[in-house]
């Protein structure tokens, strides 16, 4: 099943502080990386974004729902969203 994956931006502001999504969800669904990259300057936490880069792969386990510390993630099946936008 195609799942949706939305991550809350307002809830989770520095996602690489936390990162408990990122390593709980077994199917490697997330990605961090930086919003801009400076030669020779260290990457300051808040210029780190979380990303869903293969919701494909989402098993829909929950894992990363249960663990989030702020509620910033909802995970639900594609069909769902198409539901409630019609
Ligand atoms: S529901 Fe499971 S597989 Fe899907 S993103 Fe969350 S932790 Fe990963
Ligand atoms: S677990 Fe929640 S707060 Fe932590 S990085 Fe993931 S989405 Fe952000």
């Amino acid at each position: 099943m195609i799942m949706d994956i939305l991550i809350n931006s307002e809830k989770c502001k520095v996602p690489i502080l936390c990162r408990k999504c990122v390593q709980v969800c077994p199917q490697c669904v997330f990605r961090l990386h930086p919003t801009h990259i400076r030669k020779y300057e260290e990457i300051p936490p808040e210029h780190w974004e979380l990303s869903v880069s293969f919701a494909d792969l989402c098993a829909g386990c929950m894992e990363c729902v249960k663990v989030c510390p702020e509620h910033a993630i909802k995970v639900k099946p594609a069909k769902e969203r198409s539901k409630e936008v019609a």
